[in-house]
């Protein structure tokens, strides 16, 4: 199968004017102008999607979609703890019904908005068999949380392991410093080679200080409810995090993991944190969620000095418990907001390159490439000029999809 439209962006150098992609079964197989790749596969059917751009489809590096139903029901705290304690009450509420509903209905509209892969966090892994098999590519992350029982971590991840070895794609989301313990830490960079490990660091004042100063909301809540505080006072977020997830035998700076991790919001930094992530080997990824970010009234994300360190920074949704909508393209729009400077194609790059990267995809999906899996998405393209502007300006559902080979 050919399909042709008025561009495509391959993400390899500059969009392809009147380009074609062919596909055959679930992948591509050549992607060029429309007379090239129809010499080089004729008698095939032809999709011409006419005035439209083909692009990779777009990967959500940070989601949690048991929550598509709490969109609209928490208003903007002026405190992080606060946030906590109302999402808390909401989710009381909830039954494994409602959940399995709201992760059905964040997958169809991810999909509207042109999104074809998510990492997805869930704090119920034993719900995902209840979820029918859709086309979507997930990445399922069991999120755990052992702050109310410190002692539980092997069970709990043993348990959430067997819900997700059913799933082609899977990893393990110690949920952050605060509420899961360094057992809980270690065991997960022992899950097994390949199971990719997401955590939330450094999000909120809040959070540094409780962990710098021992003292604030955070610090006063989660006291209340039982942690064990003695690692409070003695360092920042990300020091506490690099100390647990770093190698003892290693410099502190250096993540001893058999598997990558992939990094939520680090907002919070100090300039000793800058200092070790500037050492830090192997760089972990990324994820900044900008919506949500303005939606808490974070400090500013420091992309410039990650990005001149090396790191490699996706763009994710986070919740609906503080965000809007799922929406990759308002993200990118957001983004754009506040970093003017930064290209179009570099912002795309961070929905479809940089989180291909996060998930060790590279070599499979975030680019149209011979070889990489049919996962694409059209929209409008009115201009004969530079697409990347349009493309991250587009405000609508997307007209034309496919996911694995399927349209
Ligand atoms: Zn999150």
């Amino acid at each position: 199968m050919i399909i042709r439209a008025r561009a495509v962006v391959t993400m390899d150098g500059a969009p392809v004017r009147n380009g074609a992609v062919a596909v055959s079964k679930d992948r591509i197989v050549a992607v060029g102008t429309f007379s090239e790749v129809s010499a080089q596969y004729p008698r095939q059917e032809i999709i011409d999607l006419g005035e439209q751009v083909i692009l990779p489809g777009l990967i959500n590096a940070h989601c949690h979609l048991d929550y598509t139903c709490l969109r609209g029901k928490i208003r903007p705290q002026k405190s992080f703890t606060d946030w906590i304690r109302a999402i808390n009450a909401e989710k009381s509420k909830l039954l494994p019904e409602h959940y399995v509903a709201s992760i059905n209905e964040g997958f169809a509209e991810a999909k509207r908005f042109g999104t074809t892969t998510v990492a997805n966090l869930t704090a119920f892994p034993e719900l995902i068999r209840r979820v029918p098999q859709t086309s979507f590519r997930t990445w399922w992350f069991a999120e755990l949380i052992d702050v109310r029982s410190p002692n539980r971590a092997n069970e709990l991840i043993d348990s959430a392991l067997e819900f997700l070895k059913s799933e082609e794609n899977y990893g393990l989301a110690p949920h952050a410093p605060f509420t899961a313990s360094d057992n809980l830490y270690h065991r997960c960079q022992k899950a097994g080679k390949g199971v990719l490990l997401t955590t939330h660091l450094a999000e909120s004042r809040e959070e540094m200080e409780m962990f710098r100063d021992a003292s604030g909301p955070l610090y006063e809540f989660m006291r209340s409810i039982g942690r064990d505080m003695e690692d409070c006072g003695d360092g920042t977020p990300v020091q506490r995090f690099l100390s647990v997830v770093g190698s003892s035998s290693l410099k502190p700076f250096n993540v001893h993991s058999e598997n990558e991790w992939l990094v939520a919001h680090l907002n919070e930094l100090t300039e000793r944190d800058f200092e070790l992530l500037e050492k830090l080997k192997p760089k972990f990824h990324v994820v900044h969620s900008p919506r949500s970010h303005e939606y808490f009234n974070h400090s500013r994300f420091s992309f410039k000095r990650l990005h001149a360190l090396g790191f490699n920074i996706c763009l994710g949704t986070d919740s609906l418990a503080s965000n809007q909508s799922l929406s990759l393209f308002a993200e990118m729009r957001a983004f754009q907001h506040k970093e003017p400077q930064i290209s179009p194609e570099k912002i795309l790059e961070m929905a479809t390159v940089n989180p291909a990267l996060a998930l060790s995809q590279q070599n499979s999906l975030g680019r149209i490439r011979p070889g990489f899996r049919a996962d694409l998405v059209a929209i409008p393209c009115a201009e004969a000029g530079d697409v990347f502007p349009e493309i991250v300006a587009f405000d609508s559902a997307i007209s034309w999809r496919m996911i694995n080979g399927k349209a």
